[in-house]
């Protein structure tokens, strides 16, 4: 029994996936045989609508490519390689399955507010089964860039702010997508994407090491530890070297620290766009450089195709080549390349969606308990231009999901009336699905449109208001937060939206998600985020000269963790024992419902400036009402750690800790760290 255990282990452990003698004694056999074109071949992702690509495909030269046709086109592909290539090797099909293929599920910020990291690994298993089933074996998922700032649009793809929930989606996703058995996750944008300069897609990034180590890299090391197959670098520079051609992230770091196996893709172009970062003269050149930093595979702009020999050592084009065949091994296209054409009709896994859906949701503010809404006896109004469109359901990169399939909070709902009518009135306002996402940053956080404008005229209706945001970042909502009674954060919730919704207004399910963002009161504060550095001079009303704005206070809106529920949670009696901490919440409500436990931890006096908090622990506790839990947390060293100029280090000294509903609040208790320590991450 033993030997069966540790033999499944083995085989399922995401080294194993790499130390496999038999597939390197394959790769160096294919190796040998091949030519210096069809080497570059297998390190250029094409997009099939791309002239170069039919004649190169022939003759065997198209190593992956972005591609959506389904089986039947997916077998033409493989069969055309294998009649026609010398060496039969067959493409790897990749696709951005972000939050779901068909049935699609909330945005990956929006998961990242259940704080469940098996919700986020189950969606990932559903689509990653569903895209294998067209034929894909690649997704370009999940984006793990942790953002701080709400004017970039692609806050709506990650895990939002924070390092340690971001890890934790990150490594969830990593598992999820590569349970689909040949299916290979990709963890993007490496790195520091989410930094843009003003908040602006595709800007430069100035960072010190630390916060790049401490904030930005844990979520790609966490996925490099579940195993995940791929890497592709970003688009920007950082600190004045482009991420694609980054030798100290894809060398050093990635390869060298982390031990990463598999190989990494640029994103779209980003190889041939050194040109513009002005660090290579042309393509040829831009190539060699990506290639040489430690960038396996040129996504779209054909540059690996333009190397010619000498312009880079053949053990580097070699390198990259044994890595992108490793990973077809890994995935299975060499025993078959193949997809059943056969296979049973998609059904959407709605229940799935929905489940996710529901504990994605956030209750912000909940005014005279305005939720839920009594099911029966009263007139409701649905308005709001996403109240019934299907299409913004879907959020931002939508992959094969159909409008059409969407449940509205109008539909859900069902019948309505009139606003005249209306004894309660539910406000569904917030972006449409293409203001966030890519190349989708704004320099406004507000209502977008007209909203404000509708908001406030339904609030001077003098009848209830409950605003539901949807959107894919957090938006600026001071006036709503002063003059309605409740408000909702839905972001974007997928296939199942609707009702999801209804079943948290109406009380179905009790709402439990929390904020993986901060969110402001006004633009002009971000980048806002909890685990800021402390300043000189903190913030006082009183006194001129300490660090606030003249026209805003100084704090969030919402704070990062926050989230309401319909029923109550009390925390009390902290108490520290050693390196555990532990306190009791008891659900003094009268309702069964979830609790988030956070647990903070501040450094209060260290070498270096340390952040004011930093989420170290988090468990999600299902209470009765009346019952109370004790909730105990492991501080471990590697939780004490900063990045220092000798590397990982944690100061002995007085710390501080919080076990609270959220960033903004929580018990106090302090701990000691005796002895310095030094360790490698
Ligand atoms: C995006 C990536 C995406 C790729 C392929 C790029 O423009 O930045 O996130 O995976 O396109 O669609």
């Amino acid at each position: 029994m033993r030997t069966a255990i540790s033999v499944f282990c083995l085989f399922f452990s995401p080294l194993a996936l790499y130390a496999q003698p038999d597939v390197d004694a394959r790769v160096e056999k294919l190796l040998a045989r091949m030519t210096l074109e069809e080497k570059l071949g297998q390190l250029g992702a094409f997009v099939q609508d791309q002239p170069e690509f039919q004649p190169a495909l022939q003759k065997g030269l198209v190593g992956s490519m972005l591609h959506n046709g389904g089986a039947a086109q997916t077998n033409q592909l493989q069969r055309s390689i294998v009649a026609g290539s010398r060496l039969k090797i067959p493409v790897l099909l990749g696709y951005d399955v972000i939050h779901g293929y068909r049935t699609i599920f909330p945005i990956p910020l929006a998961i990242a507010s259940s704080w469940d990291p098996q919700l986020a690994e189950m969606s990932a298993r559903v689509a990653a089964h569903e895209a294998r089933a067209a034929g894909i074996r690649w997704t370009y998922a999940p984006m793990v860039d942790i953002a701080r700032d709400a004017r970039w649009g692609r806050i709506a793809e990650g895990a939002g702010e924070d390092p340690l929930l971001g890890s934790t989606m990150a490594s969830a996703y990593v598992r999820g997508f590569q349970s689909e058995p040949g299916f290979l996750a990709c963890a993007k944008h490496y790195a520091a994407y989410g930094a843009a300069e003003a908040g602006r897609d595709y800007n430069a990034v100035e960072m010190s090491e630390r916060t790049l180590r401490e904030v930005y890299l844990p979520p790609f090391h966490a996925a490099v530890d579940a195993g995940v197959a791929t890497l592709m670098s970003a688009f920007e520079s950082v600190n004045g070297v482009p991420a694609s051609a980054n030798r100290h992230l894809l060398d050093d770091i990635l390869r060298k620290e982390w031990k990463f196996k598999g190989f990494v893709v640029s994103d779209w172009d980003a190889v041939a766009e050194l040109i513009n970062h002005g660090v290579a003269a042309n393509k040829r050149e831009a190539a060699a450089r990506a290639l040489s930093a430690g960038v396996d595979v040129d996504m779209w702009d054909n540059s690996y195709a333009m190397l010619r020999e000498g312009d880079v050592p053949m053990s580097v084009i070699d390198r990259a080549v044994r890595r992108v065949l490793r990973m077809k091994f890994r995935a299975g296209l060499f025993d078959d390349p193949y997809t059943s054409e056969s296979a049973a009709p998609l059904i959407l896994h709605r229940d799935a969606a929905r489940r996710v859906a529901q504990k994605s949701i956030v209750l912000l503010k909940n005014e005279n308990a305005l939720l839920p809404l009594p099911k029966t006896g009263r007139a409701i109004a649905v308005v709001g231009p996403l109240a019934d469109s299907k299409e913004d359901m879907l959020g931002p990169w939508s992959a094969q999901g159909k409008a059409e399939e969407c449940v509205t909070p109008a539909e859900a709902i069902g019948a309505t009336v009139p606003v005249e009518q209306a004894d309660v009135i539910i406000a569904i306002l917030g972006e449409s699905r293409h203001m966030s996402g890519e190349a989708a940053s704004r320099t406004s956080l507000d209502l977008p449109d007209d909203q404000q404008k509708l908001l406030e005229s339904l609030v001077a209706t003098g009848k209830p208001v409950i605003l539901v945001v949807m959107s894919g970042r957090p938006l600026a909502i001071s006036w709503a937060a002063e003059h309605v009674g409740a408000i909702v954060q839905a972001w974007f919730l997928g296939t199942e939206s609707g009702h999801a919704l209804a079943d948290v207004l109406f009380g179905d399910v009790n709402p439990s998600g929390r904020l993986p963002v901060t969110v402001p009161r006004a633009t002009g504060q971000a980048p806002i985020y909890y685990n800021h550095l402390p300043t000189g001079r903190p913030a006082d009303p009183k006194d001129k000269y300490t660090s606030k704005y003249l026209d805003v206070p100084i704090g969030p809106l919402y704070p990062f963790g926050f989230g309401l529920s319909y029923t109550k949670f009390e925390y009390s009696d902290i108490r520290v024992n050693g390196l555990k901490v532990s306190a009791t919440i008891r659900n003094s409500g009268d309702r069964p419902g979830e609790e988030i436990v956070q647990m903070y931890i501040r450094d209060p006096v260290a070498s270096v400036s340390r952040p004011v908090k930093e989420l170290k622990g988090f468990q999600r506790v299902a209470l009765k009402p009346g019952e109370s839990r004790r909730v105990e947390f492991n501080i471990t060293r590697r939780d004490l750690q900063f990045w220092s100029n000798n590397g990982w280090i944690a100061e002995p000294g007085e710390f501080k800790v919080w076990i609270g509903p959220s960033s903004a609040t929580g018990l106090e208790g302090t701990f000691a760290l005796q002895q310095r320590a030094r360790s490698a991450q």
